[in-house]
């Protein structure tokens, strides 16, 4: 036997290889009947029918063709254009629905067909073999992709967000016209991300872009708000949020995400924050005067007999000490949206400042039992000014938050290498879902027990600010009823003494 020459196989071995061959069916070339003449198990499973159904059989009597498919993947066109021209012929994809005998009904199915001519003696075509693979499940699956992209386009679209894809290896840049819009050119306008992280701030792109994007390496999340300029010279604000995907290796590969124009809500709050800045410098000079004028009639008029006068100077000098309180938290505020949260570091003794704001806090009320045992000399280098507003503000909320007569501890302890300060109450707690926004902007507890107390939900903020600022930890500890610790933890000072 030579090696290019298959050998003459009997009719039966021929029967069986065919048979147990991938989806294989045998007409006979005799336009326009096609006579089923052999069919393999495959095929006759995916096509849901038997060999006594198809065999002797024309294809279009057991396949019937389908009226509203009348296009170039028609069988009956395939099958007389392979006739007629010799030639192969591939149809990709081919819808041809089932007959489901389980379940009486048809079911749409997609095929990927090969129809080959097969050659008489004489060169004619007579028979032609129709190969099919079975593509449903990868149509489907492609028409799913495409509906669901249609979907995420719709809905990007609808929110002006602006899509991108970066390569992390070749740092190719593939990102929606809505994202040429945002860097303020014409949405075709091509750019590569060199170009795009030019028009970021500078200061901008060394603090917040890098940062975020070498973060993004380890956590896979990568968020940051960022200022930019269009080629007029004006500033626009974006948000940008993105993932990192990775590869089997586990290896970043790829950073896709979204941009978003920021600019009206930046703007919006950049004018409430400048309007509570004037708003609270303005009101700082009245308030002092208030409280000269209040000493003043009180050394002129204490110690006094009318009880009267006493109270209503007492009271009159607590309202304004508390709004003295709220103005200044409300400039602190505005300070550190706007970056000017300046700080004066310079070292003292933590213990010696937690004596100083116990001392305050008893000027105001009485109404608690105070309890802080001091545990020598503690140094730390921070702002003291802002720390003791940090433990003002955790004592204040323990008052506030807790019942009369109640006990309030104050802890001071060193913990490799950081001092812990915790202030623990007795009061109405704080749910688990409550503590995650605590230390947001305005955010106060909603709940009946706090209808008939008063705040703003900014001392939490302004706390948790100050502590980050001096890279340390703030945090609390509570449940409902059961009280609440609120703690910070500051690096020591080189020098500590016990
Ligand atoms: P304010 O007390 O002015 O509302 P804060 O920022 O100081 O603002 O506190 C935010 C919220 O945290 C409060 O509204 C309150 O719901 C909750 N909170 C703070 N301290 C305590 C505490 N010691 N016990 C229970 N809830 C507290």
């Amino acid at each position: 036997m030579s090696a290019d020459k298959l050998p003459v196989l009997p009719e039966c071995i021929f029967q069986t290889i065919f048979e147990s061959s991938p989806g294989s069916l045998l007409v006979k070339a005799d336009i326009p009947c096609f006579t089923i003449l052999a069919a393999s198990d495959t095929y006759l499973e995916i096509t849901s029918s038997t060999r006594e159904l198809v065999l002797g059989r024309s294809f279009f009597e057991v396949f019937p063709d389908d009226k509203d498919f009348e296009d170039e993947t028609n069988a009956r066109k395939v099958f007389t254009r392979v006739v007629k021209t010799g030639h192969k012929i591939d149809v990709p994809t081919y819808r041809f629905d089932v007959f489901n005998r389980a379940t009486q009904k048809y079911e749409v199915r997609y095929w990927s067909c090969c129809n080959t001519p097969i050659f008489d003696a004489d060169h004619k075509v007579a028979y032609v073999l129709n190969t099919v693979v079975d593509i449903t499940g990868e149509v489907q699956a492609k028409q799913a992709a495409i509906e669901s992209e249609k979907r995420l386009r719709l809905a990007t679209e609808a929110a002006a967000l602006a899509t991108w894809d970066l390569n992390l290896k070749d740092q190719q840049f593939i990102y929606s016209p809505r994202l040429a819009e945002i860097f303020g050119h014409a949405p075709e306008t091509k750019m590569d991300l060199a170009q795009i992280r030019c028009q970021v701030n500078t200061d901008d792109m060394r603090d917040i872009v890098l940062k975020a994007f070498k973060e993004a390496l380890t956590t896979g999340n990568y968020l940051y708000e960022v200022r930019i300029y269009w080629a007029d010279g004006s500033i626009h604000w974006i948000k940008t949020q993105g993932i990192v995907l990775h590869n089997d290796r586990h290896e970043p590969v790829r950073m896709i995400g979204t941009i978003l124009d920021i600019t009206e809500s930046k703007r919006d709050a950049i004018r409430k924050n400048d309007f509570i800045a004037m708003a609270s410098h303005e009101l700082k000079t009245p308030l002092t005067s208030i409280k000269a004028y209040l000493q003043l009639l009180a050394k002129k008029l204490l110690p006094t007999d009318d009880s009267f006068v006493a109270n209503a100077l007492s009271k009159a000098g607590n309202q304004v000490n508390k709004m003295t309180e709220l103005v200044h938290g409300f400039l602190d505020l505005s300070k550190l949206e706007s970056g000017k949260l300046n700080l004066r570091i310079k070292a003292f003794d933590i213990n010696k400042l937690i004596d100083d704001a116990i001392a305050e806090i008893n000027m105001i009320s009485t109404s608690h039992i105070i309890a802080f045992n001091s545990t020598g000399v503690i140094i730390i280098n921070a702002d003291k000014e802002k720390i003791l507003q940090v433990i003002g503000n955790f004592l204040s909320n323990a008052i506030k938050y807790a019942d009369k007569g109640t006990r309030i501890t104050i802890k001071s302890e060193v913990i490799n290498g950081d001092v812990k300060v915790s202030v623990t109450d007795e009061g109405i707690g704080i749910s688990i879902k409550d503590q995650a926004n605590l230390f947001q902007r305005f955010y106060r507890v909603e709940s009946d027990k706090m209808k008939n107390i008063s705040g703003f939900g900014i001392g939490l903020y302004l706390a948790s600010e100050i502590i980050q600022c001096h890279k340390g930890q703030i945090g609390v500890e509570s449940e409902e009823d059961k009280g609440a610790t609120f703690y910070f933890s500051l690096p020591l000072a080189d020098q500590v003494t016990l």
